[in-house]
């Protein structure tokens, strides 16, 4: 593509705000494997839960998806991943809703989606999977972040853990359950990134 030189420096410039504000955009190791998922696939539509500052979205639509609908519940992440996308010249195929994720539904009900990227409120994970897959078609995909948790899930010491944290390891522990004893779904969960889940709709 001409604009790779652009874009290189685009890509450059998010990472290095995402460090200088600690904003968990998705690692380089996750993304590649997104990014390949993507290429095999070649989805039409993908929905991702979790913006931050269009990071992921920018890279989905360059990995060869031809719509992102994204959603954001946090303004100062929603007007940052605006500028970007303006920026990266992707307004026209990256859709970002501003609003919380478990509350957006009424606003896609009526979009069918190829490809579903969960990257948002770990807690609530099982519900937006629950949410969002009514839209996904025969064949669909669900990619989730960050199941491992920087390797707490896999840590057995919880009660070395804060409360809140706890709960979270919990969270997550029983979304995996549940994501492998779904029977619509083959699912199997990676050691790549943060952990992430592929689920592929039987
Ligand atoms: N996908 C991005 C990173 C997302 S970080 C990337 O890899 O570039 C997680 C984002 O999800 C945060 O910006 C947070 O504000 C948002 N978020 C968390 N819970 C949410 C919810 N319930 N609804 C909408 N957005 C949510
Ligand atoms: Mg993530």
């Amino acid at each position: 593509m001409e604009n790779n030189l652009y874009f290189d420096s685009l890509d450059l410039k998010l990472k290095e705000y995402a460090k200088n504000n600690s904003v968990p955009i998705i690692q380089d190791e996750g993304l590649s494997f997104l990014e390949s998922i993507i290429r095999i696939k070649k989805p039409n539509v993908i929905l991702e839960v979790g913006t931050a500052i269009g990071y992921s979205a920018i890279r989905m639509i360059k990995a060869g998806a031809k719509e992102v609908y994204t959603i954001e519940r946090d303004k100062v992440m929603y007007e940052e991943a605006k500028k970007n996308i303006e920026e990266a010249g992707f307004d026209d195929r990256i859709h970002i809703i501003f609003k919380d994720a478990l509350e957006a539904y009424p606003l896609i009900s009526g979009i069918k989606i190829d490809l579903l990227f969960i990257d948002a409120a770990k807690a609530q994970y099982q519900k937006f999977f629950e949410i969002y897959t009514k839209n996904l078609c025969d064949e669909g995909i669900v990619i989730c972040d960050n199941m491992l948790f920087h390797g707490m899930v896999e840590n057995k010491n919880l009660e070395e853990m804060t409360r809140g944290l706890r709960g979270l390891v919990r969270k997550l522990n029983m979304f995996h359950e549940y994501l492998l004893s779904n029977d619509n779904y083959n699912t199997s969960i990676y050691d790549i990134g943060d952990g992430m889940a592929i689920s592929i709709k039987k």
